[in-house]
């Protein structure tokens, strides 16, 4: 057996490292600026830089890059190498402070939303202090924020770090009011559940779709899907066991904490989950762990999925994003407590995040919009559009109770006073049994169940934590006026709690009243990125992060036309990608499947005396079928050559949901009649039963 705690981290320049490595004097200060964001003395960094160094060329490193994160919602890095001339043809390995602290780097070719237009073409990196540096590869890589010449993020790390600070800023002024004087910092913490499929990966280059798009875009239904619920926490097949067993010890030796694995509901669909820590270093982790997936599943002759829906009619893939927030001193902020004084700061807590996901449930929904992840939310699977919050029956009983000042009604049926009655116990299972709910309480956390598989967790974080800071600091700003906290605070919570109740639902999220009820109470229903996404530029929007200092309202716009844009450009590759597959492979394979049964029915007429019945029958259908074939794939093609007349990039994106995507719907529903009668031979592509059930 491996020694796990040799392997955990041993690529990573942690704590322990740093304590061994550095001079006592420059570990203090470093640990300073990081835990206090100070000055950091380039002497301080040119020391650090060199032991990180020397640890990094120790274990086979032989190059540094800035590693950070654009907004592609993958990771991308420059790779320089520690070499330096020593000016007598030798080389000396070198690795200063500066480098270590700040990177130059061509910020033209990464989407900037209009922001290059207006901004120098170059972009910073600059160390992100607070996740250590590790090595891959045989590369050093630094965690590093990148933003323009004038200081406007680029990435996706420097607002998730900015909304992190604003949950920092107006919590502690909460707890101050409470009294605590040990916390120094709140921070917020996230543990990412990451969902994904594994298919052979022979046949995943034999599908176009899947290459250039990471999902089918064709495929009938396989005889067998997830009916028979026999997959879900089944036993690891050899291969795919092989697969999560080098991708942990991957994972393990860069720090992640990859803890739970099992299979999922749909065929050939599994799940990893990482133990919670700073919603900083779990979204690098989270980064981490989609990217060594795809290469360990490579050398394992397999390929990963990562796409929200990567075949129709099978269950999707999403991301849980477990949240919640605690102080430096480790006491978790949304644990209910056992003394009355705890229980009330619980309680404001609580409905502060329900006043909050009411009052921004559209900015949420924008958090996880996306082309592919209009595939998922809505589907049988997964949480509907609609933002809705799950606290479970006994947590909502004691909110009515206290709301109305009515006995409690549980078990231990008294009198509830907040801040003055201990909140009865409710078990923690209880709290997780709702798997239909968007935003689930758990116990001690939120689960954020709406955000889809390929996404980085920044954006579902960046928005919760803004949004719940703001409520953090109206309340803030109320009780700080207070001359009588105990009242004012029971006051706040039973308000708050009447006012925003309407976005509790402890019901099946999946069923049809639902949606109805939820208009009804005025929640909205925006059902695909196109109507989600102005959400994120009106006034509201930018009021709330331009005062909590987590966007400009220049990086908003230009978030927003990027996020646009890239809805557009999915669509638009996956709908060249139908044309081609369907003009270079299934055509010609209805009419080779056509040429045969011509043949034949021919000869067996001039032979004379056969029944030809079943060659005319099957020739006919699938001559027919091949008519409309050719009349869809022309229309699809229509429409793309009309998408390009478009100038303006909401009306664009309006195109491509209105136009586009019906036509590929229809051109689908032909091609996938086609598979169910077109001989196995004929069709050029793996059909959903083999790739489904393809490793073993
Ligand atoms: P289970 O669902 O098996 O009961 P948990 O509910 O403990 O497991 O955790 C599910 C996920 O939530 C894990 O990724 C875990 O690390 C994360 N999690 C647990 N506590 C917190 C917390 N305080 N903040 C953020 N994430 C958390
Ligand atoms: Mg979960």
């Amino acid at each position: 057996m491996k020694d796990i705690k040799k392997i955990f981290g041993s690529m990573v320049f942690n704590d322990i490292v740093m304590q061994a490595r550095l001079p006592k004097d420059i570990y203090k200060a470093l640990k300073k600026t990081m835990s206090q964001g100070t000055h950091l003395e380039l002497d301080v960094a040119n020391k650090v830089a060199n032991a990180m160094k020397d640890w990094a060329v120790e274990k086979g490193a032989t190059h540094f890059t800035h590693w950070f994160q654009p907004m592609t919602g993958t990771t991308a890095e420059k790779h320089d190498s520690f070499i330096s001339p020593s000016g007598d043809g030798r080389i000396i390995m070198e690795f200063s402070g500066k480098e270590l602290v700040r990177g130059e780097s061509d910020a033209s070719s990464f989407p900037s939303g209009g922001l290059r237009a207006t901004f120098e073409a170059r972009g910073y990196t600059v160390w992100d202090i607070t996740s250590y540096a590790f090595i891959k590869d045989g590369t050093l890589y630094i965690p590093t924020a990148f933003c323009s010449y004038s200081g406007e993020a680029l990435d996706k790390k420097t607002p998730l770090l900015r909304s992190m600070e604003a949950v920092d800023k107006q919590s502690m002024r909460i707890l101050k009011l409470f009294g605590n004087k040990s916390a120094r910092r709140v921070i917020t913490t996230v543990g990412p559940e990451q969902e994904y499929f594994l298919i052979d990966h022979d046949m995943f280059l034999e599908r176009p779709d899947l290459v250039y798009t990471g999902r089918t875009l064709f495929g009938a239904r396989p005889p067998k899907g997830q009916e028979l619920e026999d997959h879900y926490f089944g036993c690891l097949k050899p291969r795919v066991s092989d697969f999560m067993k080098e991708l942990e010890e991957e994972l393990w030796k860069l720090g992640v904490y990859a803890k739970t694995k099992h299979n999922e509901t749909a065929p050939a669909q599994h799940e990893l989950a990482l133990i919670f820590t700073t919603a900083n270093i779990s979204t690098d982790h989270n980064q981490l762990t989609m990217e060594l997936m795809k290469t360990i599943a490579n050398k394992h002759g397999l390929a990963c999925l990562l796409h929200e829906k990567p075949f129709a009619g099978v269950n999707g893939s999403g991301k849980h994003n477990n949240w919640s927030i605690s102080t430096d001193t480790g006491t978790n902020l949304l644990e209910p407590g056992e003394t009355p004084y705890e229980n009330a700061q619980f309680l404001l807590f609580l409905v502060a995040v329900i006043k909050a996901v009411d009052e921004y449930q559209d900015l949420l929904r924008v958090s996880a919009a996306s082309a592919g992840n209009d595939h998922r939310l809505g589907g049988n699977e997964a949480p509907p559009a609609i933002v809705s919050m799950f606290l479970g029956d006994e947590l909502t009983e004691i909110l009515e109770a206290l709301e109305s000042g009515s006995d409690y009604h549980g078990k231990e049926k008294h009198q509830m006073e907040i801040g003055v009655t201990v909140l009865p116990h409710f078990p923690k299972d209880t709290t997780d049994r709702n798997r239909t709910s968007p935003f689930a309480f758990t116990g001690n956390k939120f689960e954020f169940r709406m955000v889809g598989s390929t996404f980085s967790i920044a954006g579902p974080n960046i928005v919760l934590n803004t949004v719940t800071a703001e409520v953090f600091r109206q309340f803030a700003d109320i009780l700080e006026k207070s001359n009588n906290f105990t009242s004012d605070l029971a006051s706040l919570v039973r308000t708050t709690y009447k006012a925003h109740k309407r976005i509790i639902f402890n019901g099946n999220n999946y069923s049809e009243e639902w949606v109805a009820e939820a208009k009804r109470r005025g929640l909205s229903n925006l059902e695909n990125t196109v109507d989600a996404l102005p959400a994120f530029v009106s006034q509201k929007s930018i009021e709330l992060f331009t005062q909590h200092h987590v966007y400009t309202e220049t990086e908003i716009h230009s978030r927003y036309e990027i996020l646009m844009d890239g809805y557009c450009k999915t669509l638009h590759v996956e709908a060249l990608t139908m044309v081609e597959m369907v003009n270079g492979q299934i055509i010609p394979a209805c009419i080779d499947y056509q040429n045969d049964l011509a043949k034949l029915l021919d000869r067996k007429k001039r032979i004379g005396g056969y029944d030809t019945s079943l060659e005319a029958h099957l020739l006919e259908q699938i001559s027919k079928k091949s008519t409309c074939l050719l009349k869809r794939v022309t229309d699809l093609e229509n429409v793309i050559s009309d998408s390009k007349d478009i100038q303006e990039i909401l009306a664009h994106a309006c195109f491509y949901r209105d136009k586009i995507v019906p036509a590929m719907s229809e051109l689908r529903l032909i091609v996938d009649e086609l598979e169910t009668i077109v001989a196995k031979k004929y069709w050029p592509l793996p059909i959903y039963g083999e790739l489904l059930y393809s490793v073993v």
